[in-house]
């Protein structure tokens, strides 16, 4: 998904659950770690975790969505907008957004490293490495986490 999609997106998400136009900027911040998404005071953006769309469906983009309208959509109106607000709680409750992100998981569990090229691999499942062998050099995998 671009950076245009998500502000097509949030446009949308913003019309139809609060009946209100979002007239800023929605962009993909690959720096966040931990949250969903970020409501920037100062400037009345969005930013939206790009994990998000990469390791989880749709639906929960848009319950983060959501939550982050909630803080623009409040803090527009002149409320702080603030997490333990009522005017929050039932904003959030109101349109369905999710309360916090899911945290974010590594997708892989092994991670082998070629002792000829250091090309490193991240794999789900367990690889014999008397058996396979570097896809680019031919070199010996050596398991390294
Ligand atoms: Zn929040
Ligand atoms: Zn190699």
């Amino acid at each position: 998904m671009t950076d245009l999609e998500l502000q097509r997106l949030v446009e949308h998400v913003s019309l139809e659950s609060f009946g209100k136009q979002f007239k800023h900027q929605a962009t993909f911040n690959s720096r966040l770690r931990t949250t969903g998404g970020r409501y920037r005071l100062a400037d009345h953006n969005i930013e939206i975790n790009r994990k998000m769309t990469e390791e989880f469906d749709r639906s929960v983009l848009i319950g983060i969505i959501k939550h982050e309208l909630c803080h623009y959509h409040l803090h527009l109106a002149g409320y702080s907008g603030k997490h333990n607000t009522p005017e929050f709680k039932q904003l959030l409750k109101a349109v369905g957004g999710s309360r916090y992100a899911p945290a974010v998981t590594k997708n892989y569990k092994y991670v082998y490293e070629c002792t000829e090229c250091g090309l490193k691999y991240h794999r789900k499942r367990k690889i014999d490495v008397r058996k396979y062998a570097c896809g680019k050099c031919r070199g010996k995998l050596k398991l390294i986490a």
